[in-house]
């Protein structure tokens, strides 16, 4: 996955900067695909081996202000609010018609994510993890092992598919 982004216009860029920061298909930075606190020490890195308090000043923060335009992390959370907000309003039995638009908006979702590197391992999960429709509960759990599918390449930590109709339909039991 180091080889390159290919333009279209027969020529390939690379698709990382050497700080790490993953370049988009225009050879930019791509704001969606990396997270502000990358993009800080990036920076910081280019600017200076600078001094510490240069440093210590950059990281202090690691989200984006709210009114910029979202990185990796804030557009992640709220796609994931989203989707699992759908499977929580999706019918307990959904008729062949409710199933295939669940179907097709994920797979278009999966091809027009913002962050092209996610919306491509994405769509390599969902090839190998065919979407379950067929009830509400299946296609809660589903996704939520879509996302422990992410949790776990990033790292993180897996969360209870037991639980995702407490943490995104009914609310915690007391
Ligand atoms: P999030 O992972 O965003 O989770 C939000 C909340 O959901 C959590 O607080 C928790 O309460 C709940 N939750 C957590 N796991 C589950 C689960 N399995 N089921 C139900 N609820 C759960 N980021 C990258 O850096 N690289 C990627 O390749 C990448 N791919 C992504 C692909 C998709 C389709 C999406 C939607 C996002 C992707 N992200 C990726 C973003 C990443 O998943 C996180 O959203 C981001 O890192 C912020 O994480 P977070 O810890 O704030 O919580």
């Amino acid at each position: 996955r180091e080889a390159g982004v290919a333009t279209g216009a027969g020529d390939v860029l690379p698709k990382k900067l050497r700080q790490g920061i993953i370049l988009g298909k225009d050879g930019k930075p791509c704001r969606s695909c990396n997270s502000f606190a990358d993009f800080k020490a990036a920076k910081s890195s280019i600017t200076t081996t600078s001094s510490p308090n240069t440093l210590t000043s950059s990281l202090a923060s690691q989200s984006p202000p709210p009114d910029c335009p979202p990185d990796v992390e804030t557009l992640g959370r709220s796609s994931w609010t989203l989707l699992h907000s759908i499977t929580a309003t999706y019918p307990t039995q959904p008729t062949p018609a409710q199933q295939q638009d669940v179907k097709q908006f994920l797979g278009l979702f999966g091809k027009i994510y913002p962050c092209w590197t996610c919306a491509e391992d994405f769509q390599v999960w969902m090839k190998e993890n065919r979407v379950r429709t067929e009830s509400r509960e299946e296609f809660g759990r589903w996704m939520c092992e879509a996302h422990n599918g992410v949790n776990r390449k990033l790292g993180k930590r897996e969360f209870d598919c037991n639980r995702w109709e407490e943490r995104w339909r009914t609310g915690w039991k007391d």
